[in-house]
């Protein structure tokens, strides 16, 4: 079958959907694309927008490479999107600066050094000379000039200009009931509109995902983790690179504001922000800059990240069910691997090689031996 006749389905329009819809409506492929309600209204605006390959990471192993992979495609991949769409993700090259606070996180940060790569040392003082208005308590940390940012309302604006521009075929407040499953292959979804057929059906409905394959016995564990943020604006700017410790990081944007996040919190689909957590988080950010005590409150808000109980996203395809394609699950990350995502989804799709070994991100890993014999 050549590209042009190939159609896929997308269930969930937040950054992954719709990074895989640019990625397969580029190769000629024709696309629907499907949301419970408007596209970006859930995880992905929600978050920070750090593309922290090295600073999120904690140990070497086939994540990091993906999220290392998935950085070096990033800039290329935002260019891509303003010509294409004509709005830009508003990539920001400056790196991350990962101060310690305690003598255990500054062993922690200094016991990465022998694996990870693009990162420095940096006493306290040559950090302030980085960022003046650091913290006087900082030990010193690590830079990671190669983590740089992006702000997601804007890349989510950028994907769905794009896409809408490729030709694909959007439909908002759509929610998938279940999937059509025939000669035992997964054939389409059913919606309120009635059924909508393709020759592959991609599930990215992040912390949502495991409702769609749980009637076909593959118990996916994927649950949402919830994160609290607080914006904040000073008079002047007092940082301009991201400034991140254990607990709290501090991204600045290009409209003069700066995210502060995020909470982790195991506690259902409830997307409420509590007083008293914001003031936790805003303690702090103050502890680590200490003008934004008197800076000007923006706004808060709360996303629930799509996690998964080894923090590995799900991608690829079932073994048992033909037709089918998982992304979901990229938990703290989704931002940094939608341009990873996006092309191994079109690779899996075109059955093309895949740019890494997918084996530990399959779908399969956690099914019993039962669910995947059956
Ligand atoms: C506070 C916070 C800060 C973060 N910061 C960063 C960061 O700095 N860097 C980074 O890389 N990542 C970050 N993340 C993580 C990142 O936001 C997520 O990993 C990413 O957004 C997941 O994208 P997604 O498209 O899978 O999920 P979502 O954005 O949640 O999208 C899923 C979509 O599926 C739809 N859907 C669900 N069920 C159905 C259905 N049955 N039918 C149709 N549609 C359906 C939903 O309506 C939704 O639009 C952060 C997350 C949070 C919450």
């Amino acid at each position: 079958m050549n590209s042009s006749n190939r159609t896929a389905l997308i269930i969930g329009g937040g950054i992954i959907g719709c990074s895989i819809a640019f990625e397969l409506l580029r190769a000629g492929i024709k696309c629907t694309l499907i949301d419970k309600g408007a596209l970006n209204k859930e995880a992905s605006t929600a978050a920070a927008g750090m593309l922290g390959a090295q600073v999120e990471i904690h140990h070497p192993g086939a994540f990091y490479d993906l999220c290392k992979w998935s950085q070096q495609l990033y800039r290329n991949w935002t260019e891509d999107l303003l010509e294409t769409g004509g709005i830009s993700p508003q990539y920001i090259d400056k790196g991350i600066l990962r101060a310690a606070l305690t003598e255990e996180d500054e062993l922690e940060l200094l016991s990465r050094l022998p694996w990870i790569h693009n990162a420095e040392w940096l006493t306290a003082k040559e950090m302030r000379a980085i960022e003046p208005c650091l913290s006087h308590e900082i030990r010193g940390g690590l830079s990671f000039q190669q983590d740089h940012q992006v702000h997601p309302v804007h890349l989510a604006l950028a994907l769905q200009a794009s896409i809408h521009k490729l030709g694909c075929d959007i439909r908002e407040w759509t929610p998938a009931f279940g999937l059509i499953e025939r000669n035992g292959r997964i054939q389409g979804v059913r919606t309120a509109e009635g059924e909508l057929l393709a020759d592959q059906v991609i599930i990215a409905s992040g912390a949502w995902s495991s409702a769609l394959t749980e009637p076909f016995g593959l118990k996916l564990s994927l649950f949402p983790v919830k994160g609290q943020c607080i914006s904040l604006r000073t008079a002047a700017p007092v940082i301009s690179s991201t400034v991140f410790t254990k607990g709290c990081y501090i991204v600045p944007k290009q409209d003069g504001s700066m995210i502060i996040g995020a909470t982790q919190e195991e506690c259902g689909y409830d997307k409420r922000c509590q007083a008293s957590v914001i003031g936790t988080l805003h303690t702090a950010a103050t502890k680590l800059l200490p003008e934004l005590e008197q800076a000007e409150f923006v706004s808060t808000w709360a996303g629930l990240r799509p996690g998964t109980p080894d923090d590995l996203p799900y991608i690829g395809r079932f073994e048992t069910i033909p037709g089918l394609i998982m992304a979901a699950g990229h938990y703290r990350n989704g931002i940094l691997l939608a341009p990873a995502t996006g092309l191994l989804i079109k690779q899996l799709v075109m059955e093309e090689p895949t740019g890494i070994n997918l084996t530990p991100f399959t779908p399969d890993r956690v099914l019993t031996p039962l669910q995947q014999i059956n």
